[in-house]
């Protein structure tokens, strides 16, 4: 088969699993480059940095589980950016740079010790290496209490919060620590939700149900990560009901994260909904300074290395935003240090930090903020810049507002005119109670971080 009509095939495949506007901004534009006939692998490209990362943390299973099913030889994709924005060539930095890639690749925890094949859990994940602090105490201690109490204290188990704030961590240390007390006593199984997913559409469309049902419904504790990628998708969502209530009367643990609470979740079906909120329902928030430094700490004791108690407070004082960025920063520290034998001095460490952390997004557009605002939502733009009057678009337009003046500083008037030619008091009635809200509901808050995150990363 062509590559052309081997992508199309499996595009064809994904946009009837994936919510249209979802479809459209993310894949439409992708392209199949290569097919490295030896290694099974196949080079996807992505019209820029944003799009490459959006879909490979969002739709990398669904598409290798749809390439595969349709060429059994393929084992994995790669991605790569065409076209890549002029103004940030591709290859700028030479020698130095990739000799710093390839260490950090080297420190990525994807490569760190090898997932359990019959689990799916990474042994990294402990409640050992977890850092608790104010942010995250009570997810902790709820997480604690089911792994001593399987199925009958707090079920289902519902962990919410931000990107690189430690759901997964979290959920499989209970994981961890149930499957090393129990031995083979007690089948624990860790599952993305696009594992689920994928799971699902395989049998569905080869006929073999009955074994996705037997391998969900034999367990005793059943995690699922990342769950708000489920919602919407009609055949799994209810198979996912069935597995739920069938493990649930059975007494058997759920464990479930998600990027924001159950309410939120907009395709979420109702009875879903209200099953995950029968249960213990708790957050993970972005840590303080003290947990930031405690984190720092631990991780770098974890793997051997000696940095200056200086240099890591003031990492934890600048690197704010997830605990994944902090480890980013860490690696980075380390390998000068380390292997450099340099010594960090002041300039060298606001370099690696300012690096890690970019505060100005330069190359952020209007119509960036919008997609991104209407791809949280699973709403269409154009509901957002147009005069709609849909009852769900009236909150993320008024966000989208707030985020247009916040991260890229238009005029109120401009902004005003942009969503839906409307008036400036609009745009700055807009901006002031966003503002206020956040201040009151922590979820909300967490909503525009994550996808303030979204827009960083472009
Ligand atoms: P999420 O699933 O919320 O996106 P992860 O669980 O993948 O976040 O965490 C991102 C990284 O940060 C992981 O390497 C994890 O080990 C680390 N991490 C997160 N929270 C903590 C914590 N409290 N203590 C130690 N490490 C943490
Ligand atoms: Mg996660």
């Amino acid at each position: 088969m062509e590559n052309n009509e081997l992508w199309e095939n499996v595009l064809g495949d994904i946009e009837l699993q994936i919510s249209r506007p979802n479809f459209l901004t993310w894949l439409k534009h992708s392209k199949l480059l290569d097919k490295n006939e030896r290694e099974g692998i196949v080079m996807v490209g992505l019209p820029n940095n944003f799009a490459k990362e959006w879909v490979k943390s969002r739709y990398h299973k669904l598409i290798l589980g749809s390439l595969r099913n349709i060429d059994g030889s393929i084992k994995n994709v790669d991605y790569t950016v065409v076209n890549q924005n002029p103004l940030r060539p591709p290859h700028t930095a030479a020698k130095n740079a990739q000799e710093e890639a390839s260490f950090l690749e080297s420190q990525s925890p994807l490569l760190e010790p090898e997932v359990n094949p019959k689990t799916n859990l990474n042994p990294r994940y402990t409640f050992d290496s977890f850092v608790v602090g104010s942010s995250n105490e009570i997810a902790h201690a709820a997480a604690e209490a089911v792994a001593k109490d399987i199925g009958k204290k707090y079920n289902p188990l519902f962990v919410y919060g931000g990107v690189g704030l430690g759901k997964t961590h979290l959920i499989q240390a209970v994981g961890n620590r149930v499957a090393a007390r129990h031995k083979h006593a007690v089948n624990v199984l860790y599952a993305s939700s696009e594992k689920f997913i994928n799971d699902v559409v395989w049998a569905v469309r080869n006929r073999r149900m009955e074994d996705v049902k037997k391998k969900y419904r034999d367990i005793d504790v059943l995690i699922v990560d990342d769950i708000q990628f489920i919602g919407g998708k009609t055949a799994t969502e209810q198979e996912f009901f069935y597995t739920f209530n069938t493990l649930y009367e059975h007494n058997k643990q759920i464990i479930i994260s998600s990027d924001r609470p159950p309410n939120s979740i907009p395709t979420l079906e109702e009875r879903l909904r209200s099953r995950f909120e029968g249960g213990m329902i708790v957050d993970v928030g972005y840590p303080d300074y003290e947990t930031r430094l405690a984190i720092l700490k631990t991780k770098a004791r974890e793997r051997g290395f000696f940095i200056d108690d200086k240099v890591l407070e003031e990492v934890a004082a600048r690197v704010q935003k997830n605990i994944r960025e902090l480890e980013g920063v860490l690696n980075k520290v380390v390998f000068y240090e380390q292997c450099k034998n340099e010594k960090i001095d002041e300039k060298k460490l606001n370099e690696i930090i300012s690096e890690a952390v970019q505060v100005t997004p330069k190359n952020i557009t209007a119509n960036d903020v919008v997609r991104a605002v209407a791809d949280f939502f699973e709403v269409a733009p154009n509901d957002i810049t147009n005069r709609s009057r849909k009852q769900e678009v009236v909150q993320p337009r008024q966000i989208a507002m707030y985020l247009l003046r916040d991260m890229l500083k238009l005029s109120y008037p401009h902004i005003g005119d942009r969503l839906g030619k409307r008036d400036h008091t609009t745009a700055i009635h807009a901006c002031e109670k966003i503002t206020k809200e956040c201040s009151r509901d922590p979820g909300l808050n967490q909503k525009i971080l994550l996808i303030k995150e979204r827009l960083y990363k472009m």
